[in-house]
């Protein structure tokens, strides 16, 4: 896994870890494979690295690592959220396809607030990082719009995984309580914005760790094993309360 570090990714990290599992962690702190995913060096060096470590393949593989819209430049969001996690999976997977395993992505629920036309989407989609990156002028663009990007990556890619024995999924989080959420919250532009959702989120409130990463370990395991394609809402709710009548 990427960015299994802190929050989203370590919790899931314990739960997986506590129920014999191993684990590999690719982060830029605190990992068994250092690489910073915002980098080309750091992503090749990702993947000699979790290469070097699992030769017999992957059960699994989650792209988790990200950063919050409050990052600076929004370059770097994008850099790591998006192309980061793209070359990740796609350097990783025939690993995964060797066992038969299964892809995660984490998304958000933020990512259906941007529009599918939106050029910088359409430039990530297209692989083109350079124009990507170049077009980012805000947070909320390059955090929605990599998320966005990613997902509809994740979708166009069922078939091509599914071919090669692969899973390919997607878990969108709500608002779970996290150094990102934290950074986000203490933000003097963003963080009204921040509390104003918790306050709306129909369950009420934000989500621990833990509890994202409970979807997570189902959409990886036997139980999901015909679970393709899905993008999981673990938002309390927000996403329905958005946009009832698109599914
Ligand atoms: P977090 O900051 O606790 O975790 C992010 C992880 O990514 C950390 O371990 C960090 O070290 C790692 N990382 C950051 N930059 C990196 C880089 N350049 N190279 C390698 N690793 C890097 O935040 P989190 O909330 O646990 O976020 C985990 C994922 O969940 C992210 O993809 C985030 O976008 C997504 N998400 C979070 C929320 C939320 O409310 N917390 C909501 C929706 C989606």
């Amino acid at each position: 896994m990427t960015g299994g570090a802190t929050g989203i990714g370590a919790a899931l990290k314990e739960q997986l870890r506590e129920r014999g599992d191993t684990v590999i962690v690719v982060d830029i702190r605190d990992a068994d494979v250092h690489a910073d995913l915002s980098t080309a060096e750091g992503r090749s060096a990702a993947i000699a690295g979790v290469r070097a470590m699992a030769p017999e393949g992957l059960d699994g593989l989650i792209a988790c690592a990200g950063l919050g819209t409050h990052v600076k430049p929004p370059s770097l969001i994008a850099a790591v959220n998006y192309f980061g996690a793209v070359a990740t999976i796609e350097g990783l997977r025939d690993l995964v396809a060797e066992r038969r395993g299964s892809v995660l992505i984490v998304s958000s629920n933020s990512a259906p607030m941007m529009d599918a036309d939106n050029a910088f989407v359409e430039a990530c989609l297209a692989g083109d990082e350079s124009a990507a990156l170049a077009l980012l002028e805000d947070g909320h663009t390059a955090y929605a719009g990599s998320k966005r990007a990613l997902t509809q990556w994740m979708r166009r890619h069922v078939q091509d995984y599914a071919g090669a024995g692969v899973r390919i999924n997607a878990v969108a989080p709500g608002i779970t309580r996290t150094n990102m959420t934290d950074a986000v919250s203490k933000d003097p532009e963003l963080g009204d914005a921040i509390r104003q959702f918790e306050a709306m989120t129909p369950l009420g409130g934000s989500a621990e760790p833990a509890q994202i990463a409970n979807a997570m370990r189902f959409l990886l395991g036997d139980d999901a094993d015909f679970i393709c394609g899905a993008v999981l809402f673990v938002d309390g709710g927000t996403d329905a309360l958005m946009r009832a009548d698109s599914f």
